[in-house]
């Protein structure tokens, strides 16, 4: 059955056709690692699993690179601002590869908590030094790159086109309207490849430009090509990362070997909260283990996800999750109802179902509309094994682990004791331990039980 696939490049559904007949490359931009992943980094991770997982249902190989940014994300996208992994460093008194090295195991323990497959190839950056700076030599050999006193650049006014794939106005930006422009930058857009450290800087490796480290960029041109070759069949991410990060990988690729990466660009809408922005501010940042704290599976929050498509954003609210985690209850039970069942279902109807499932998900992963399919199988009155066999096919794409048995679903918790448990959340984030040792007798007091496990701490009536 063929497959549509919503490129950003064209800004048209496209059926897709890849490179190799069996094996399908796919590029996913990983995290930064200097922070705890969001439900909202998460949302972006469960769209590209769908990715594959419907890539392998339609009989592909799938090769997929995850790069792990460990190094050269700077605060700001225009160049400016400390890294982030040594402003996280000094906040939290940790080395940067302290500060790597923990935030890549939350990252993993989160991709298993929400049966995401883990990529063939995750790779970090700080491993891939010589690889970029061999990229960058080559850029400069190749003339699209020139040194300035505090970095290496691209030189945006070298390619045939730029922007690509976003709508970036390059000739108002000419005027310098609204970035502060370095007067040694040949042109507004152009972006560092490498930059110059000085002499305090802790992240630095000796180059042919003295000592200094990579932008942001460069890892993914040069650890893509590294992995999946020059061109590659996706290229996912969010969609924040279009106007600077993908525009310059592209750039950058064009630069090298004259080529866009990818033919394939795929972005994942962002997850709002109450109808806004996620933020620190708002004190609203959720993670993954703050659903496990309010007594919810992860595979909750997945099936959450599929109540809007990957390209539209996605609003969460505790009462959304309450509502999922009775549907995923159903879902399970619906399973089990059909394993039990002993009903005759002509083969014919079972293939309409599935083709119905199929064409869902090859348009552009529509899981809104794939999961109508599962749901009209799990209210069908007749009850067949027949039936608890597709579902459990289905499941492959949906990832939900509909065959296990129901954990014991937390009782409900009341909203007071929610908000106590909320309150030592905080306590711990500022690291007030009176404030949190206090919090958890007084949790205690009303008749439950705090425990902190790796995924979180979990609530239990005594
Ligand atoms: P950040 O943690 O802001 O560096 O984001 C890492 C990546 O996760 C971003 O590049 C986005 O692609 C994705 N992302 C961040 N916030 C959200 C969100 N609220 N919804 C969906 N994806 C997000
Ligand atoms: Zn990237």
């Amino acid at each position: 059955m063929d497959i549509y696939f919503y490129n950003t490049l064209t800004k048209k559904k496209e059926k897709f056709i890849p490179i190799d007949s069996k094996e399908v490359k796919i590029y996913s931009c990983g995290p930064t690692v200097y922070k705890d992943a969001t439900i909202g980094n998460m949302r972006t991770n469960i769209f590209q699993d769908i990715l594959r997982r419907t890539l392998e249902y339609n009989g592909y190989k799938v090769k997929q690179a995850m790069n792990l940014t460990d190094v050269g994300h700077l605060v700001s996208d225009g160049d400016e601002g400390e890294d982030k992994m040594i402003k996280s460093a000094k906040e939290e008194h940790k080395t940067p590869q302290e500060i790597a090295e923990h935030y890549t195991k939350a990252f993993f323990e989160d991709l298993k908590a929400l049966n995401i497959e883990m990529p063939e190839i995750i790779c970090k950056a700080t491993d891939h030094i010589q690889d970029m700076i061999n990229y960058v030599q080559k850029l400069m050999e190749k003339g699209y790159a020139y040194e300035t006193s505090t970095a290496i650049y691209f030189d945006v006014s070298k390619l045939d086109k730029y922007p690509v794939l976003s709508n970036l106005d390059v000739e108002k930006q000419k005027a310098g309207a609204r970035v502060k422009v370095d007067p040694e930058k040949r042109n507004p857009y152009d972006f560092a490849l490498w930059i110059k450290a000085p002499a305090n800087h802790i992240m630095k490796w000796d180059s042919p430009w003295g000592p200094s480290y990579p932008g942001w960029h460069i890892e993914c041109s040069a650890m893509g090509q590294k992995y999946l070759g020059e061109q590659f069949d996706i290229h996912t991410g969010g969609i924040d990362l279009i106007p600077t990060h993908h525009e310059n990988e592209i750039a950058q690729s064009k630069g090298m070997c004259g080529k866009i990466p990818a033919r394939y660009w795929m972005h994942g809408e962002y997850l709002l909260i109450n109808g806004g922005k996620m933020s620190k501010s708002l004190g609203n940042v959720y993670l993954i283990k703050d659903i496990v704290e309010r007594g919810y599976s992860p595979l909750v929050y997945r099936l959450f996800t599929y109540t809007s498509h990957y390209r539209n954003k996605l609003n969460f609210t505790w009462e959304a999750i309450e509502s999922t985690a009775k549907s995923y209850k159903r879902l399970k039970s619906g399973y089990q109802a059909h394993l039990n069942g002993s009903e005759q279902i002509e083969e014919s109807i079972i293939d309409d179902y599935a083709q119905r499932f199929n064409s869902a998900i090859n348009d552009d992963l529509n899981m809104p509309l794939a999961m109508s399919v599962v749901w009209e199988i799990i209210r069908s009155e007749k009850k067949s094994p027949k039936f608890a066999e597709l579902l459990l096919k289905f499941d492959t794409v949906m990832g939900l682990k509909i065959n296990e048995e129901n954990e014991e679903q937390a009782e409900e918790i009341p909203e007071e004791i929610l908000k106590l448990v909320e309150e030592r959340k905080v306590a711990r984030e500022n690291k007030n331990w009176q404030e949190s040792d206090r919090l958890r007798d007084l949790i205690n007091e009303k008749g439950y039980e705090i425990k902190d496990t790796p995924e979180g701490a979990k609530i239990n009536k005594k």
